[in-house]
Protein backbone atom coordinates (compact mmCIF):
# COMPACT_ATOMS: atom_id res chain seq x y z
CA UNK A 1 0.00 0.00 0.00
CA UNK A 2 1.35 3.26 -1.07
CA UNK A 3 0.87 6.51 0.71
CA UNK A 4 1.30 9.14 -1.35
CA UNK A 5 -1.05 12.30 0.23
CA UNK A 6 0.01 12.24 4.70
CA UNK A 7 -3.17 11.55 6.58
CA UNK A 8 -4.06 14.88 8.08
CA UNK A 9 -3.77 13.41 11.38
CA UNK A 10 -0.31 13.15 11.52
CA UNK A 11 0.38 16.56 11.98
CA UNK A 12 -2.05 17.02 14.41
CA UNK A 13 -0.60 14.12 16.40
CA UNK A 14 2.95 15.23 15.87
CA UNK A 15 2.42 19.12 15.19
CA UNK A 16 6.35 20.61 15.61
CA UNK A 17 7.25 18.31 12.81
CA UNK A 18 6.97 20.26 9.56
CA UNK A 19 4.37 18.21 7.40
CA UNK A 20 3.46 21.54 5.14
CA UNK A 21 4.21 24.79 5.38
CA UNK A 22 1.23 27.07 6.38
CA UNK A 23 0.69 29.94 3.78
CA UNK A 24 -1.62 31.07 1.06
CA UNK A 25 0.91 31.92 -1.36
CA UNK A 26 1.03 29.46 -4.31
CA UNK A 27 4.53 28.07 -3.18
CA UNK A 28 5.94 24.48 -3.10
CA UNK A 29 8.52 23.16 -1.28
CA UNK A 30 10.54 20.52 -3.20
CA UNK A 31 13.01 18.30 -1.22
CA UNK A 32 15.22 15.64 -2.47
CA UNK A 33 16.73 12.92 -1.00
CA UNK A 34 19.97 10.66 -0.29
CA UNK A 35 22.13 12.22 -2.64
CA UNK A 36 24.13 14.28 -3.67
CA UNK A 37 25.40 11.99 -6.35
CA UNK A 38 27.15 12.29 -9.53
CA UNK A 39 25.14 12.78 -12.90
CA UNK A 40 21.87 12.46 -10.82
CA UNK A 41 22.15 15.89 -8.10
CA UNK A 42 23.44 17.79 -11.42
CA UNK A 43 20.63 16.26 -13.48
CA UNK A 44 18.09 18.34 -10.92
CA UNK A 45 20.42 21.44 -10.31
CA UNK A 46 19.52 21.81 -14.33
CA UNK A 47 16.20 21.34 -14.20
CA UNK A 48 15.76 23.59 -11.64
CA UNK A 49 17.51 26.46 -12.82
CA UNK A 50 15.33 26.40 -15.92
CA UNK A 51 12.82 27.95 -13.45
CA UNK A 52 14.83 29.54 -10.81
CA UNK A 53 13.45 27.22 -8.79
CA UNK A 54 14.86 26.76 -5.12
CA UNK A 55 14.52 23.74 -2.99
CA UNK A 56 16.27 21.36 -0.17
CA UNK A 57 18.36 18.78 -0.55
CA UNK A 58 18.19 16.01 2.84
CA UNK A 59 21.76 14.78 1.68
CA UNK A 60 23.58 11.24 3.12
CA UNK A 61 26.98 12.73 5.21
CA UNK A 62 29.02 9.45 3.31
CA UNK A 63 27.68 10.91 0.00
CA UNK A 64 28.21 14.50 1.26
CA UNK A 65 32.16 13.34 2.03
CA UNK A 66 32.70 11.45 -1.44
CA UNK A 67 30.85 14.03 -3.42
CA UNK A 68 31.94 17.50 -2.27
CA UNK A 69 32.15 19.52 -5.29
CA UNK A 70 28.64 18.27 -6.37
CA UNK A 71 27.36 19.46 -2.85
CA UNK A 72 29.03 22.88 -3.13
CA UNK A 73 27.14 23.08 -6.13
CA UNK A 74 23.86 22.93 -4.97
CA UNK A 75 25.01 25.34 -2.18
CA UNK A 76 26.13 28.07 -4.45
CA UNK A 77 23.05 27.45 -6.53
CA UNK A 78 20.82 29.16 -3.49
CA UNK A 79 19.80 25.47 -2.54
CA UNK A 80 19.43 24.20 1.32
CA UNK A 81 21.43 21.43 2.21
CA UNK A 82 19.92 19.33 4.91
CA UNK A 83 20.41 16.40 7.48
CA UNK A 84 19.44 12.97 6.45
CA UNK A 85 21.86 10.63 8.85
CA UNK A 86 25.56 10.17 7.90
CA UNK A 87 24.50 6.36 6.45
CA UNK A 88 21.20 6.58 5.87
CA UNK A 89 19.58 4.32 9.45
CA UNK A 90 16.68 3.53 10.03
CA UNK A 91 15.55 4.75 13.70
CA UNK A 92 13.96 1.75 13.96
CA UNK A 93 16.94 -0.47 14.40
CA UNK A 94 19.30 1.77 15.98
CA UNK A 95 19.35 2.68 19.36
CA UNK A 96 18.81 6.78 20.24
CA UNK A 97 22.61 7.37 21.00
CA UNK A 98 23.95 5.80 18.05
CA UNK A 99 21.50 7.03 15.83
CA UNK A 100 22.59 10.89 17.32
CA UNK A 101 25.79 9.82 16.71
CA UNK A 102 24.81 9.70 13.02
CA UNK A 103 22.93 12.62 12.38
CA UNK A 104 26.02 14.64 14.17
CA UNK A 105 28.19 13.22 11.92
CA UNK A 106 26.06 14.15 9.04
CA UNK A 107 25.96 17.57 10.66
CA UNK A 108 29.49 17.77 10.46
CA UNK A 109 29.79 17.04 7.34
CA UNK A 110 26.97 19.83 6.14
CA UNK A 111 29.08 22.02 8.13
CA UNK A 112 32.02 21.98 5.90
CA UNK A 113 30.33 23.10 3.17
CA UNK A 114 27.17 25.40 4.16
CA UNK A 115 27.30 27.40 7.42
CA UNK A 116 25.14 26.69 9.85
CA UNK A 117 24.60 30.57 10.73
CA UNK A 118 22.61 30.67 7.08
CA UNK A 119 20.26 28.52 7.96
CA UNK A 120 18.06 25.99 10.80
CA UNK A 121 18.96 23.06 11.43
CA UNK A 122 16.65 20.48 9.26
CA UNK A 123 16.57 17.33 9.76
CA UNK A 124 14.68 14.04 7.82
CA UNK A 125 14.31 10.78 9.14
CA UNK A 126 15.77 8.17 6.83
CA UNK A 127 12.45 5.90 5.39
CA UNK A 128 10.71 8.27 7.58
CA UNK A 129 11.25 5.91 10.97
CA UNK A 130 11.31 7.42 14.07
CA UNK A 131 10.30 6.75 17.74
CA UNK A 132 8.86 8.75 20.24
CA UNK A 133 12.25 8.85 22.10
CA UNK A 134 14.44 9.46 18.92
CA UNK A 135 12.21 12.53 17.67
CA UNK A 136 12.38 13.71 21.08
CA UNK A 137 16.07 14.42 21.46
CA UNK A 138 16.41 15.19 17.69
CA UNK A 139 13.75 17.55 18.96
CA UNK A 140 16.48 19.59 21.00
CA UNK A 141 18.76 20.71 18.78
CA UNK A 142 16.99 19.85 14.70
CA UNK A 143 13.40 21.17 13.22
CA UNK A 144 12.09 17.83 12.02
CA UNK A 145 10.79 17.82 8.56
CA UNK A 146 8.57 14.76 6.85
CA UNK A 147 6.46 16.09 3.56
CA UNK A 148 2.59 15.91 2.54
CA UNK A 149 3.07 14.32 -0.30
CA UNK A 150 5.63 11.73 -1.27
CA UNK A 151 5.98 10.89 -5.03
CA UNK A 152 7.69 6.96 -4.69
CA UNK A 153 9.74 7.85 -7.44
CA UNK A 154 12.06 5.45 -5.73
CA UNK A 155 9.84 2.34 -6.00
CA UNK A 156 11.36 0.83 -9.63
CA UNK A 157 7.70 -1.44 -10.06
CA UNK A 158 5.66 1.95 -10.09
CA UNK A 159 5.52 3.32 -13.73
CA UNK A 160 6.76 7.19 -14.05
CA UNK A 161 3.67 7.85 -15.69
CA UNK A 162 1.76 6.83 -12.64
CA UNK A 163 4.27 8.43 -10.74
CA UNK A 164 3.48 11.73 -12.05
CA UNK A 165 -0.12 10.94 -12.49
CA UNK A 166 -0.60 11.02 -8.71
CA UNK A 167 1.61 14.00 -7.93
CA UNK A 168 0.16 16.68 -10.66
CA UNK A 169 -3.44 17.05 -9.38
CA UNK A 170 -2.27 17.42 -5.36
CA UNK A 171 -0.52 20.56 -6.02
CA UNK A 172 -1.30 22.75 -2.71
CA UNK A 173 0.03 25.77 -1.58
CA UNK A 174 2.78 24.94 0.82
CA UNK A 175 3.02 21.36 0.34
CA UNK A 176 6.19 19.36 0.81
CA UNK A 177 7.06 16.96 -1.96
CA UNK A 178 9.82 14.29 -1.64
CA UNK A 179 11.82 13.26 -4.47
CA UNK A 180 15.27 11.42 -4.43
CA UNK A 181 18.33 12.31 -6.22
CA UNK A 182 19.05 8.56 -5.92
CA UNK A 183 19.66 5.92 -8.76
CA UNK A 184 17.15 4.13 -7.54
CA UNK A 185 14.58 7.38 -8.34
CA UNK A 186 16.86 8.05 -11.59
CA UNK A 187 14.12 6.88 -13.85
CA UNK A 188 10.91 8.08 -12.53
CA UNK A 189 12.86 10.92 -11.35
CA UNK A 190 14.09 12.24 -15.40
CA UNK A 191 10.60 12.02 -16.16
CA UNK A 192 8.37 13.49 -13.20
CA UNK A 193 10.58 16.45 -12.11
CA UNK A 194 10.38 18.22 -15.81
CA UNK A 195 7.38 18.00 -15.73
CA UNK A 196 6.22 19.30 -12.26
CA UNK A 197 8.17 21.95 -12.89
CA UNK A 198 6.74 23.10 -15.99
CA UNK A 199 2.48 22.35 -15.04
CA UNK A 200 3.54 23.84 -11.41
CA UNK A 201 5.02 27.27 -12.94
CA UNK A 202 2.09 27.36 -15.32
CA UNK A 203 -0.63 27.16 -12.17
CA UNK A 204 1.61 30.22 -10.87
CA UNK A 205 3.69 28.32 -8.38
CA UNK A 206 7.03 28.95 -6.89
CA UNK A 207 9.58 26.91 -5.50
CA UNK A 208 11.15 27.73 -2.39
CA UNK A 209 14.08 26.00 -0.50
CA UNK A 210 13.17 25.29 3.51
ZN1 LIG B 1 16.42 8.56 2.36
Amino acid sequence: MRFFQTPAVFSWLFPRIWWHRKTAEKVLYLTFDDGPIPDVTEFVLNQLALYQAKATFFCVGENLERNPAIAEMVYHAGHTLANHTHKHVQAWKTPVNDYLLEVERCQSALNKVQPTANSSMLFRPPHGQLTLAHLKRLQEKYQVVMWSHLTYDFDQTLPPEKCWDKLKGKLRPGAILVMHDSLKAERNLRFVLPRLLQHAVSLGYSFKAL
